[in-house]
């Protein structure tokens, strides 16, 4: 009893919804693609296969006189072309994803090494197929459609067109009425002959439905041909993708070994001025001790050019062990043992540290006057605080080193984007270009200003900002206008509410 409920429920619908889907599934907006594909394809097929042909003609026939090569060789740059087109025609219309053709080429390989990557692509190949078997194709689902379309048209149509030929080959009379002229039909409608037609006609509806079935499965069997041919194939993506990571990881490789032996020029240049000062002077306060202890007076220095030595040589090992500081931080970082302690920091606090530590000094003997602005009721910032100190030092110190003297340098900590707090330093200076901006944060770069002011620094200091900044989870960027001055922007998280010292 159940089933019967359920069955005599159920059935009736099941069938209309069955009948609905499948005039859904015909009349889909997808089909008329597909149609439109199908129909498009011969005289693409035909284009395709008349411009090649012509091609590989005129190729071997001027093959005598050497430019046929050429052409030849073109013909294969052309066919890719047009394999390129018909993947997108086909990814578009007949709604499918197929593979790429080939992996993204090196940018700076020269064309004859591209060309030649092209030559030993498979796709390339099974591309030529492709496009020499859309003519055949496209013949086929072009008759197929006009023929089983207009065979259902034909039938959809076969009782009207029986209708008006017994009304018109039976008018009996033509008459003239107050409206115009009238026609008297006297033709004879067969109930039997209709009623054919009428099932003629529900034969073309349904023959117009199994018609766009049918030429939808033929699209969706090309557009698997077209997966097969059109793009790379599931091991070639993978191998070309492992020779990839192979490249990416040789061409890594071979930078950390650039950049190792680029380092190991840099330190050893970088050490060279202070060892030879420092050797310098001390060979000379040694001859001058030797030519005193013999008693040769016109040799012995003065207390003052003794001090002048001496403090020269504090200066230099004083930039050596700064050096070799600078050298370990960025070692660390290399190695990820950089040991942060990240807090909540109230940036007005290390700002003000920074500030005492550099102001006085800037005015008195440059002239620069430092300034700060820290707006009150700014939440701490995520940092470690000795670290932030040493980056604003750097900023501040290089500031003041590239800023001639009477100019003006300024802290200033202001809200960033969301979540954010960008500490800005910034400066009257000489400036940086802006072909220079982004490699002063690279170690060891200085820009061609600062060397030939030789301002006594290892070009390290930028570069040990960034990795501290980044470790911090902040960022540092640069903007500048040569001869305006400079603006150093450090940004980093506001601390959770949760976390802030009371
Ligand atoms: P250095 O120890 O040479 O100052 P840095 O890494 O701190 O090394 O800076 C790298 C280079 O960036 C400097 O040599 C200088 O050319 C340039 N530079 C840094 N800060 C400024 C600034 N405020 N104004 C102009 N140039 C700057």
């Amino acid at each position: 009893m159940e089933y019967l409920e359920r069955g005599a429920m159920t059935s009736p619908p099941s069938v209309r919804r069955l009948l609905l889907a499948a005039l859904q599934g015909a009349l889909r907006w997808q089909s008329a693609l597909n149609l439109i594909y199908l129909v498009s394809a011969l005289p693409l097929g035909v284009f395709y296969v008349a411009f090649l042909l012509a091609l590989l003609a005129t190729g071997a026939t001027l093959l005598i006189v050497g430019i046929g090569i050429g052409i030849l060789m073109g013909m294969v740059v052309c066919w890719w072309g047009l394999a390129v087109f018909e993947r997108y025609l086909t990814m578009w219309w007949l709604n499918v994803d197929i593979a790429p053709m080939s992996v993204p080429a090196d940018p700076d390989l020269s064309p004859w090494r591209r060309y030649l990557l092209i030559v030993r692509n498979p796709v390339t190949w099974t591309s030529l197929l492709y496009l020499t078997l859309k003519l055949p194709f496209g013949a086929l689902a072009f008759a197929l459609a006009v023929a089983l379309l207009t065979l259902a048209a034909g039938l959809v149509l076969a009782p009207i067109a029986y209708l008006l030929d017994n009304a018109l080959y039976h008018v009996s009379d033509v008459y003239v009425t107050n409206f115009g002229l009238g026609i008297r039909v006297t033709g004879v409608v067969e109930p039997g002959p209709l009623l054919l037609f009428l099932l003629f006609a529900v034969l073309g509806v349904c023959l117009f439905f199994a018609s766009i079935y049918a030429l939808n499965a033929l699209a969706f069997a090309w557009a698997q041909f077209a997966q097969i041919t059109l793009g790379m194939s599931a091991t070639s993506r993978r191998l070309a993708e492992a020779r990839g990571v192979a490249a990416h990881e040789r061409a890594r490789a071979e930078r950390a070994d650039l950049s190792r032996r680029e380092l190991i020029v840099n330190v050893s240049h970088e050490l060279r001025t202070p060892i030879a000062s420092i050797l310098g002077h001390v060979e000379s306060l040694m001859m001058t001790a030797e030519g005193g202890a013999e008693g040769g007076q016109d040799k012995a220095l003065s207390s003052e050019e003794l001090n002048g030595y001496l403090a020269i040589v504090h200066r230099e090992s004083e930039r050596l062990s700064a050096l070799v500081d600078d050298l370990l931080a960025l070692a660390r970082a290399d190695t990820h043992e950089l040991r942060l302690d990240i807090q909540p920091v109230v940036l007005a606090e290390v700002v003000e540290e920074v500030y005492q530590a550099l102001a006085p000094l800037a005015k008195r003997e440059r002239q620069i006057t430092m300034v700060r602005e820290v707006p009150p009721g700014l939440p701490p910032a995520l940092a470690d605080r000795q670290r932030l100190a040493q980056v604003l030092l750097n900023l501040g110190r290089n500031a003041v080193a590239y800023t001639p003297d009477g100019g003006i340098v300024s802290l200033a900590v202001a809200h960033g984007e969301a979540g954010m707090l960008a500490i800005t330093v910034a400066d009257t200076g000489i400036g940086i270009p802006a072909e220079e901006l982004e490699r002063v944060f690279e170690r060891f770069y200085r820009t061609d200003a600062s060397r030939t002011r030789s301002s006594g620094g290892s070009g390290l200091g930028l570069a040990i900002v960034r990795e501290l900044v980044t470790a911090m989870g902040g960022s540092v960027s640069a903007t500048s206008a040569p001869g305006e001055g400079s603006r150093f922007t450090v940004v980093l998280r506001v601390a959770p509410s949760a976390t802030w010292p009371r």
